[in-house]
Order: C-alpha cells, then sequence, then structure tokens
C-alpha cells in the first residue's frame, strides 16, 4: 500500500518515496525550551507521533530515523533566566524534563535523537562559513546575515512575494542589513549572555541556522520528511530551506515539507489575555492524556483545530465506549493481531486519523455484536492493535472506566465498594427498598451498577 502524503514545498499531495528504504528520516521542529508546552505545541507532537508510529509499520521499527530538536539557545530562554534569577541551564534542563512528562503523557513516542542546539555549534559556525564562502552570507557589525538576493529560489515554499515576506516576518530593520529581508544567521553576545568563540567574534546563533545545522548533522544534507506548524512555513522554513540549499548541494534540505494546521482555544486565538492560555501540564491536571490524545487525533491534521471542553468530553465519552467494549471481552484470551486495514489504510491517506478513529468504532460495534459469536476473540485483537497502534488503550479497561479524573467530584473507589457491600448486605437481609436507595444513590453521582453472575460490578457513566 502507498503511503500519499500532502507536501507543502509541491502544493499537492504526493506519493511517499524514501531516499533509502533502510533509513527513512524525519526531522520535526522541537521546542524552545523556556516554558511548559501549552496544548498548540503538543499539536505537531501529537500529529508527528502517528506519522513516525506509520513509518516504522511500513519499513521496520529500526529502518526510521526521527529527530526532534531542543532549542535550548534563544533570546526568551535568556530573558526568562533574566527576569527570574534562576540560570539559563536550569531553565532549560527543567523545561525540556516537563515536556518529556507531558508528551509521554500524551502517549507521544521519544524521537530517536533530541539533538541539542547548544552541543551543534560548530555545526553552525562551520554552516556560517560555508555560505559566506559561497557569496550567500556577509559579515556586518558582529553579525552575519544571510543575503536573501544571492538565492534565486528564495521563497519558494511560501509562495510568496519579497515584499509579503518583509511583511509577514516583520522583518526587523537594522542599518547593518544590505537588504531589509536578509536574516541573521549568528549575532553577537555580551558578557551576560550566552556565546561561543566564532570567526566573528563571541555570539550565537539565529535559530533558523539551528535546524539546518542540526538536520544535516543527523540526517544528511537531503533527508525525507520535514515536519513543524503551519506557523513555521514562513519565515523558519524557508530560511532553513535557502541556508541548506545553498551551503548543500543546491537542493532544498528535505524532499517533503509537512505542516500541522494552528489550534485555536474555544474558537479564538489562543493567548495569556484572553484567558484561554492552557499548559498541556493544566489539562493533564483535569483530563487523562489519553483523552487529549483523542482529541487532537479527531481532527485532521492539516485542518485548524478548535480545542473546547465539549471536544475534550466527547474523547472521553468515545474512549469510555471503546474501554467498555473490550471491557466486555476481558474474558478472552488476547491473541496478537496485526493493525486492521481499516484503521491503516485511512492513516496512509495523508494520516486521516479521524477515519482512523471512526474504523476503532466500527470494530467495537462489530465486536459488541459478536457477543456469543466463537470467533468474536478476533474483534478483540482487532481493536487493540488498532487502537494501540494509534497510541491509545494504554490502560487496563477496568481502571480507565474506574478511574475518577480532577473533573469529576464523585465518590472515591473506597466510598463505592462500601457502598456495594452495603447493597448486597441490604439484598441478603430482603431490605430491597434499601438497596434500590443505595444504587439509585450511586446513579445520581454517575456510578453505573451491573451485576452479573460473577457478582456487581461498577463503571462511571
Ligand atoms: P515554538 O516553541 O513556538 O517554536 O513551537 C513549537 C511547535 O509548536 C512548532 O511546530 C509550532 O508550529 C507549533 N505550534 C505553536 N503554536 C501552535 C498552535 N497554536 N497550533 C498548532 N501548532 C502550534
Ligand atoms: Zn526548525
Amino acid at each position: 500500500m502507498d503511503l500519499i502524503l500532502y507536501n507543502t514545498l509541491a502544493r499537492e499531495k504526493q506519493r511517499f518515496e524514501p531516499i533509502d528504504e533502510t533509513n527513512v528520516r524525519l526531522y520535526v521542529c522541537g521546542p524552545t525550551v523556556y516554558d511548559f508546552a501549552h496544548i498548540g505545541n503538543a499539536r505537531p507532537v501529537v500529529v508527528f507521533d502517528v506519522l513516525f508510529r506509520l513509518l516504522r509499520d511500513l519499513y521496520g521499527d529500526d529502518a526510521v530515523t526521527y529527530v526532534r530538536n531542543i532549542t535550548d539557545v534563544d533570546d526568551k530562554i535568556n530573558a526568562r533566566a533574566a527576569e527570574s534569577g534562576e540560570t539559563i541551564r536550569e531553565i532549560t534542563e527543567r523545561t525540556a524534563a516537563a515536556f518529556h512528562e507531558d508528551m509521554d503523557a500524551l502517549g507521544a513516542l521519544r524521537p530517536t535523537i533530541e539533538p541539542r542546539a547548544t552541543e551543534h555549534i560548530a555545526q553552525m559556525i562551520a554552516m556560517i562559513e560555508k555560505l559566506i564562502a559561497r557569496g550567500h552570507a556577509y559579515e556586518a557589525e558582529g553579525h552575519v546575515l544571510f543575503s536573501v538576493g544571492s538565492d534565486p529560489n528564495y521563497g519558494t515554499l511560501s509562495g510568496r512575494s519579497m515584499d509579503e515576506m518583509i511583511a509577514g516576518a516583520r522583518v526587523e530593520v537594522a542599518p547593518y542589513k544590505k537588504d531589509a529581508a536578509d536574516f541573521v544567521l549568528w549575532k553577537p553576545s555580551t558578557p551576560d549572555l550566552p556565546g561561543w568563540e566564532s570567526p566573528w567574534g563571541r555570539g550565537r546563533p539565529g535559530w533558523h541556522i539551528e535546524c539546518s545545522a542540526m538536520g544535516a548533522a543527523h540526517l544528511g544534507e537531503v533527508f525525507d520528511i520535514h515536519g513543524g506548524g503551519i506557523d513555521l512555513i514562513f519565515p523558519h522554513h524557508e530560511n532553513e530551506i535557502a541556508q541548506s540549499a545553498c551551503a548543500h548541494s543546491g537542493q532544498p534540505h528535505a524532499n517533503y515539507w509537512m505542516h500541522n494546521g494552528f489550534l485555536m482555544v474555544e474558537g479564538e486565538k489562543m493567548s495569556k489575555s484572553l484567558g484561554n492560555f492552557f499548559t498541556v501540564r493544566d489539562l493533564l491536571a483535569d483530563w487523562p492524556g489519553e483523552v487529549l490524545r483523542y482529541t487532537m487525533l479527531a481532527s485532521h491534521y492539516r485542518q485548524p483545530l478548535d480545542w473546547t471542553k465539549v471536544g475534550m468530553q466527547q474523547a472521553r465519552e468515545s474512549l469510555d465506549r471503546l474501554y467498555r467494549t473490550l471491557k466486555a471481552f476481558e474474558d478472552i484470551d488476547t491473541v496478537e493481531a496485526d493493525v486492521p486495514d481499516s484503521v491503516l489504510a485511512p492513516l496512509l491517506e495523508d494520516l486521516n486519523t479521524p477515519l482512523a478513529l471512526a474504523a476503532l468504532h466500527e470494530l467495537a460495534t462489530k465486536a459488541n455484536k459478536a457477543k456469543n459469536d466463537p470467533t468474536r476473540g478476533k474483534y478483540k485483537a482487532l481493536l487493540l492493535a488498532g487502537g494501540k497502534f494509534l497510541g491509545l488503550f494504554g490502560s487496563e479497561p477496568d481502571d480507565w472506566l474506574k478511574r475518577r479524573t480532577g473533573q469529576e467530584t464523585g465518590p472515591s473507589e473506597g466510598e463505592i465498594e462500601q457502598l456495594i457491600a452495603d447493597r448486597i448486605a441490604a439484598r441478603q437481609n430482603k431490605d430491597f427498598a434499601e438497596a434500590d436507595r443505595i444504587r439509585g444513590t450511586l446513579a445520581d453521582q454517575g456510578i453505573i451498577l451491573e451485576d452479573g453472575p460473577q457478582g456487581t460490578t461498577w463503571r462511571r457513566g
């Protein structure tokens, strides 16, 4: 089966053909580590995690290299250190560790390599030297700038005219620039700021050169797929392409460029001033990570995603239904199954995760209908394989169905077990009114009792 991906560079869907099937190479722009990741930052992580899982399924677990950088030198980090009095290293280490915890909670696999910008300064300097030698960059007042006019292909990715690009990037006008659109590859550092010795004095890199150098260092001068959020097309990815193509072979750094759509909250751009700004950590206090992941997957990655409370509740209900199905099959031994075609096929068509989730629900429906069918175990196996492939079903069904999230204020597990014991005792004493009263009290709090041959079980409805 072919993998079809929308390539921003070609402006169309294309059949994916890797350069080397035994080493498929993917680069995704990672976080700048100065604060907790917000839910918008989690979108590319989850989207490209699905792609990573799919590529591993197609080419083999050891045949895919996924690089996601950590930007640990940046003016936002410097500003945060000046505000808080913490050292830069303390901030970047703590934030990178929190990022890992949060993304693990969303069920995202760790990338194969997570290069840090500060560990690749020598490669950045070497690349800048090459650009200067080839006439694509120049030094001015301790800065090194990329000369946009030296690259006839500049603007190919974003498809913008030079005027639009200047306006869109809010390009900093500086006296040392030959052209307002020229961008910084290297800038001087004062003694209180992080800096490295270079042929242009002590300084630090610009953001764009970081990804060009780390991509080349770990994946080669030209690799398969480069990803990130849609906001990165211009200027970040346009500039990455310009630097890499001009320093290397002239080819555009990666063959396929993929971009996830933006995430909004309750219909508005997320911002601290609007009070609709959510970190992943805030949301994890109230919702299981799997609900957040499901909410993400329920939209196609190229569409804008409107993140709402209702959306999370619906995701929770959808997951509850799938887990209830798995629970109903608890007595059946789990057999190994391949990822079902009905889940795989939509993913192969430009990562259509909403359709893949719909396929899980169809499998659940079939499984529920086949309750007394001797071959019903196969549905459980397919449902499990499909869900796990999408990074779901990290909990045991019973644990999932009994879990109380921060959102819910119902009785604790111990209180419920006690009330169930009281109800059993009431029934043994033939006090059916009391037994019904207990059932009613629990139902009012969203706890559903099911009496079966093995006794009474419960779940949160
Ligand atoms: P940053 O730390 O701002 O460079 O962002 C890290 C990643 O998150 C980039 O791939 C961004 O494109 C992506 N990103 C940031 N905000 C959003 C958002 N609201 N919706 C979707 N992706 C976003
Ligand atoms: Zn980048």
